[in-house]
């Protein structure tokens, strides 16, 4: 990937975001990291503030984490995406991060859009925000508006992770069809958080396939080099040989649209 500007979503391209749910340590990040560059791809996730759903949970390194994932990036060239969680916090993470994620609990929380469009505003920052669990496609189009109305052109990319529905064997439920009708009703491109939508790691990989044939044009995925010792997500973390795996079946479905994986 070149230098300077860029684009976290390019035609011919499948786009594919990875590393772990939560920055825990040096350590952890960086044999992360190895892990997402020796893939081949180009940009690592890591969470520093992690909206948990229990205050009895890890709740991430915040500034430490950020200051972590900067680094990381530099070292291994890649461009680092984490999920700005209050207004408070959005310059901060803006400062240390390329790419600002804006989580399923936080795509109704306006004046948090308001400040990331701001923060964003005619820099190459980009954001991703993801889809409020019980958030119709419409209301998810009006909030992606909070972040775009300003004119400036920064790149906005739409992340569907799963809506609740009243089946609980998996963690939330997909909704795929959502890729075509985002295709149908918006310019935005699209992309896939297999790994909260499922909550299994067993099902990322067919999920992730599912993905892009439906027309996504990307993904993002937890990844951990030790699954079963994560602070956060263990369970639909995969690991390097799952992943993988997960990119040479997804490197198979991409070639029909002659896109590449990157
Ligand atoms: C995450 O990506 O780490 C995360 C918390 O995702 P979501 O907002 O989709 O739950
Ligand atoms: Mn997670």
């Amino acid at each position: 990937m070149k230098k300077g500007r860029y684009s976290l979503i390019e035609k011919g391209y499948i786009t594919v975001i990875a590393g772990p749910c939560a920055i825990e340590s040096e350590s952890q990040l960086y044999a992360i990291a190895k892990i997402v560059k020796e893939s081949g791809l180009s940009f690592l996730r890591g969470g520093a503030y992690k909206p948990r759903t229990s205050p009895y949970t890890f709740q991430g390194l915040e500034t430490k984490g950020l200051k972590l994932l900067e680094k990381a990036g530099k070292e291994f060239g890649l461009k680092t995406v984490t999920e700005v969680t209050d207004a408070d916090t959005v310059q901060r993470v803006a400062d240390h991060v390329d790419i600002l994620q804006i989580g399923t609990r936080n795509m109704s929380n306006f004046a948090l859009l308001k400040k990331v469009a701001k923060a964003i505003h005619a820099s190459d920052k980009k954001v991703i925000l993801k889809r409020g669990w019980a958030a119709t496609i419409k209301e998810w189009l009006l909030a992606v508006e909070y972040l775009t109305s300003g004119g400036e052109g920064a790149e906005v990319v739409l992340c569907e992770r799963g809506i609740r529905t009243f089946e609980p064997y998996t963690r939330f439920t997909l909704d795929l069809s959502a890729v075509p009708v985002i295709k149908k009703l918006s310019k935005l491109p699209i992309i896939i958080d297999p790994s909260h939508a499922t909550g299994q790691s067993d099902l990322v990989i067919p999920m992730s396939r599912a993905a892009i044939a439906v027309g996504a044009d990307g993904l993002i995925v937890e990844v951990h080099n030790t699954p079963e010792k994560a602070l956060c997500d263990g369970q639909q973390s995969l690991n390097k040989a799952q992943l993988e795996e997960m990119l040479k079946q997804v490197r198979f479905i991409a070639n029909f649209f002659d896109k590449k994986i990157k």
